[in-house]
């Protein structure tokens, strides 16, 4: 029996394929490598798509945090709040651009920010929030908008594994701001790295832009200091490929978590929770397990590419180390970590991939 991978990204490349190459061919025929006409293309493409106006084109999802975080003024001497359940991306965005990363815990139900505990962190210094909108759903961004009232705290949402998600049918970024990844395995996946920056002002989207063009919009003009942070045209054409499918895609995602839900009834497994008003994009199907290395080694075993998202909360790494948060000061996020649980999911997985993976876990649990 072949193997089940977590992600599948050869069933995703034969459905673009054509187009592709064909776009590939253009874009060397034409030799505009970085930016243009390709790039102009899914920077409106993609403001469509998320229904928020302005877009702007960047190397990575790391790279797109952190402008974004630079736009609305976060650097030395300010901090970013964010939650220590999140891939440690989020974090090094923050540390990169100068501000002192403040870590919250997350919901015990969700495993998304703790909206108390993110309110409650903010003090004089706190220039950005930063909500994940982990696993596909989004964070309930409009509950800590509502209680920052006229308050200069931007909201800066991390939206690299919720492409195409929305919240009472708003997309991530829609009021404000949201920075995305295109990372290969995410539910819109380049062929390399690449991200986007969207947001609702244009003024901030120039920011944003001017920051990831050497700080300048024009050739040899240097407004700010920089950084090279810049889509490319081949990454691109891929985009813009599957961006014409991510609409199904994320519904066959939906269809497969649905699935998935009823075939792990019963079993000794926490099932993910989806919060009312959300339109989940299933990025990562997270269950929670007992003796989750036991189980992980015996799926592995048996061809399932399961995997974790997290295993280590961020205040644990030796990279925040120096934050001085030792154990227990985030109950919620050190209870889940030893216990989640990814199991294989893409648009293209079959029911009968899913019984075996289901089966197997079944047998892994005993
Ligand atoms: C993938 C990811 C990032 C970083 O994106 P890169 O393109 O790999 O730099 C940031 N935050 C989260 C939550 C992610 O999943």
């Amino acid at each position: 029996m072949s193997n089940i991978p977590l992600v599948d990204l050869a069933a995703a490349h034969a459905e673009v394929a054509e187009e592709v190459e064909a776009g590939f061919k253009r874009i060397i025929g034409g030799t505009a490598f970085i930016g243009g006409a390709e790039v102009a293309s899914f920077e409106e493409e993609y403001a469509a798509f998320t229904g928020v106006p302005h877009c702007v084109g960047v190397a990575n999802g790391t790279d797109a945090i952190e402008l974004a975080l630079r736009a609305v003024g976060a650097g030395p001497g300010s901090e970013v709040i964010l939650p220590a359940n999140t891939f440690i991306a989020t974090a090094e965005a923050v540390a990169r651009a100068g501000a002192r990363p403040v870590l919250v815990d997350c919901d015990p139900d969700t495993y998304l920010i703790d909206v108390d505990a993110a309110l409650a962190a903010v003090t004089p210094a706190t220039r950005a929030i930063v909500p994940v909108h982990l696993y596909g759903q989004l964070a309930p961004v409009e509950r800590i908008r509502a209680r920052l009232g006229g308050s200069d705290v931007a909201i800066v949402e991390d939206a690299a594994q919720s492409q195409g998600a929305t919240r009472f049918g708003r997309g991530a970024g829609a009021d404000g701001i949201a920075a995305t990844s295109f990372y290969p395995g995410k539910n819109l996946g380049a062929y390399g790295d690449a991200g986007a920056v969207v947001a609702a002002d244009a003024e901030l989207a120039k920011a944003v832009r001017t920051i990831a063009n050497h700080g300048g919009l024009a050739k040899y003009t240097h407004d700010v200091v920089g950084v090279n942070s810049r889509l490319d045209a081949l990454q691109a054409v891929v985009l813009r490929a599957k961006l014409t499918r991510l609409a199904s895609w994320n519904e066959a995602r939906r269809a497969a978590a649905a699935r998935y839900h009823a075939l792990l009834e019963g079993l000794d497994v926490v099932r993910p929770t989806t919060l009312e008003g959300n339109e989940h994009v299933w990025h990562i199907y997270c269950v929670r397990v007992p003796r989750r290395e036991e189980v992980l080694a015996k799926l592995h075993a048996a061809g399932v590419g399961a995997a974790i998202h997290y295993p280590v909360p961020v205040h644990r790494t030796g990279a925040f180390a120096g934050l001085g948060l030792g154990k227990g000061s985030f109950p919620h996020a050190e209870r889940i970590a030893p216990e989640l649980l990814s199991l294989p999911i893409y648009p293209q997985i079959t029911p009968a991939q899913q019984e075996r993976v289901v089966r197997e876990l079944a047998a892994a649990l005993g």
